[in-house]
């Protein structure tokens, strides 16, 4: 293999991205071509990664990539507000589209459009709603690295070339000094160790070094394996991190972009490159969002950050990006500032201004969010990095970095992926140096604690290069200062339709085939036309109510007697699932859509009754009614729950 020194010479600053991608062929303009469209049945996999890269690249807003015919609509107040039940109502039936994911807690969901719907039309519609806060498109995501490996190595090669220390760090001593060794030694494995979520394609937990060293996060409170979801987060047996692509708890690597950027976050906790390793003073939590191309969705990346934020981890590394604005994601990385992590994010290897031309979510406002710029071994930005002086905050080495890849191998790769983690492994080593430091404390010290270079003036606003040893011994040596400033979350949404919908209809015809009521029926007519429903519609409205946040208002199975009062009508009929936000109810009688209800529900047992009003939200042919509770009384409320104990939850 190459000895250590040869690294810096390949690492050189004049080492340029676009020898790389300009093979290729392709162009901003086969991006405009295949915008909106089925793009895996279009576009060869090699090609749809470059094309993502080049997305990065050209940074232009008017070219959003999304998930065809997928729509992420976030509403107004509370999830069971007879307001949000209406809409729901009216998006599966009025609209026949499908559930695919709801976070009731935010009252957002991600909808299915029907076949024929447009996603710049329904974009477009829901907008107008007066119940809706926003609503967008599902952007597609990619890697922030876009070079593959520039070479590999066994271990065997590896520990040859490691044997008084390790290639990397002579790279880090003799180029980029940020004193990874000055960290190696300190301090002793905490009790609890600082969790770092890898949000990128997964990991390879099998690696040697990621097993010897234990640095696998485990949820203690998951039992492995038993179907049920032990801790109640949602998400069943998810012992080490969660697998969004394939929606299961079994972790792999599918690109080795994952693995990679975990082993540069372990590479700052001790020497990865010689044996033998070390018990790790940090875990590193692998959620998987994108897939073995290095695509993934919005939908899938908020999912992983919650599940970061929500499972013990405060600081996130994100070497993943795309150049279009998203409401939802913005919202996602304003929660983990509320939760006190920080929220570290790769420029994007475009070579350009992110203060003119974003790269998201780097270039999110929200003050824990940390944007890092990839620099040479001579402390150079690297030639494809994007920057910014007002925007990007930080170099950090990220040319030719040594680190893991799957199957127990090793490998050099470029980009602010590669930058990225680096900084996130030394917030992590802050956090066990000072456990309570929260994420925009330490973004603050990793600001002030740097290599001051002269070239990085005007690029980064630091104008400086991360300097790991010194940010460590500051973050051991300062107090805690749990303080931090307000952030008040100023959406962008039209800014972001519009520019999402400049660019015209798409793939031309498909934004023009709306069919029955998804047609020239906008949704602020209040007017809910029923269509012919399928059963898999009210499956998916039943389904509304059980959500990943299963611990609010879970819906449960019930067969118990209903008076119905509508005006001076009274009705019987019976309840067949109720939660603490509504019922199904069966009656004979017809009751009309969106109208008023009064409801005496008795007890499974007949022995309690309990009197509701409500709102009839959405039915169906066979008589089946959803009827929204309108501010029950809590003493009709605790009641239902106290049926409910032992019943059987709904599907
Ligand atoms: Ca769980
Ligand atoms: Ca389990």
């Amino acid at each position: 293999m190459r000895r250590a020194h040869n690294y810096v010479q390949i690492a050189s600053h004049d080492w340029n991205y676009r020898k790389v991608s300009k093979p290729l062929g392709l162009s901003s303009d086969k991006l405009v071509g295949h915008r909106g469209c089925n793009l895996k049945s279009t576009t060869p996999l090699r090609s749809l990664v470059m094309l993502l890269a080049l997305a990065g690249l050209t940074a232009q807003a008017q070219t959003p990539q999304y998930v065809p015919g997928e729509v992420i609509v976030r509403l107004k107040g509370d999830a069971d507000s007879a307001e949000s039940y209406a809409f729901l109502g009216k998006a599966t039936y009025s609209k026949a589209m499908n559930l695919k994911e709801s976070w009731t807690g935010m009252n957002m969901y991600n909808f299915k459009l029907s076949k024929g719907q447009s996603v710049e039309q329904a974009v477009t519609e829901m907008k107008k709603d007066p119940a809706v806060l926003y609503a967008e498109p599902n952007y597609i995501f990619g890697k922030s690295s876009d070079t593959g490996m520039h070479q590999t190595f066994s271990a065997a090669e590896i520990q040859a070339a490691s044997v008084d220390n390790s290639a990397q760090a002579v790279y880090m001593a003799t180029g980029a000094p940020i004193g990874v060794q000055n960290v190696w030694g300190t301090s002793t494995v905490p009790v609890t160790k600082p969790v770092v979520a890898v949000i990128d394609t997964g990991l390879d937990t099998t690696h040697f070094v990621i097993e010897q060293s234990h640095a696998l996060w485990t949820n203690v409170n998951e039992t492995p394996g038993d179907g049920i979801d032990n801790d109640g987060n949602g998400y069943v047996d998810d012992v080490h991190g969660w697998n969004f692509v394939d929606n299961n708890g079994s972790m792999y690597d599918d690109d080795g972009h994952g693995t990679h950027v975990s082993g540069i976050i372990l590479s700052v906790d001790q020497n990865i490159y010689a044996t033998p390793l070390r018990e790790s003073k940090i875990s590193i939590m692998p959620l998987k969002f994108l897939n073995g191309n290095g695509v993934g969705t919005t939908s899938n990346a908020i999912r992983a950050v919650y599940y970061a934020v929500n499972n013990g981890a405060r600081i996130l590394n994100n070497s993943w990006g795309g150049p279009t604005y998203s409401a939802a994601l913005h919202e996602a990385v304003a929660y983990t500032y509320s939760k006190g992590a920080i929220f570290v994010a790769a420029a994007g290897n475009a070579g350009t201004n992110n203060d003119a031309t974003p790269m998201y979510p780097s270039s999110y406002d929200v003050p824990n969010v940390i944007s890092i710029a990839a620099t040479t071994d001579y402390d150079y930005l690297a030639s494809f990095s994007n920057f910014g002086g007002s925007t990007v905050d930080l170099g950090s080495p990220g040319v030719y970095i040594l680190s893991l890849i799957p199957n127990d191998g090793f490998g050099t790769s470029s980009g602010t992926s590669m930058a990225t983690p680096f900084v996130a492994g030394t917030a992590a080593q802050m956090s066990v140096e000072s456990p309570n430091m929260n994420g925009y404390q330490m973004k603050s010290i990793l600001l002030t604690q740097k290599a001051n270079v002269t070239q990085l003036n005007g690029k980064v606003v630091s104008a400086g290069r991360l300097n790991t040893s010194n940010a460590v011994t500051y973050a051991k040596s300062v107090g805690v200062d749990a303080s931090q400033p307000a952030y008040v979350l100023s959406y962008q949404a039209d800014r972001q339709l519009a520019s999402s919908i400049a660019g015209g209809g798409g793939c031309g015809t498909v934004s023009k085939m709306g069919v029955g009521a998804a047609e020239g029926s906008p949704w602020s007519s209040g007017v809910i036309v029923l269509l012919v429903l399928a059963p898999l519609a009210v499956l998916a409205v039943m389904r509304m109510r059980a959500p990943a946040n299963r611990r609010k208002h879970e819906r449960f199975k019930i067969n118990s007697d209903v008076r119905i009062s509508v005006g001076d009508r009274e009705l019987v009929g019976s309840v067949s699932t109720i939660s603490l936000g509504g019922a199904q109810i069966n009656t004979e009688a017809l009751l009309q859509d969106g109208g008023l209800v009064s409801l005496t529900i008795s007890s499974p047992d007949g022995v309690d009754k309990v009197e509701v009003a409500g709102r009839v939200v959405w039915s169906d042919v066979n008589k089946a009614y959803g009827v929204a509770f309108n501010q029950a009384p809590q003493n009709a409320l605790s009641r239902i729950a106290d049926w409910t104990r032992g019943l059987q939850k709904a599907a």
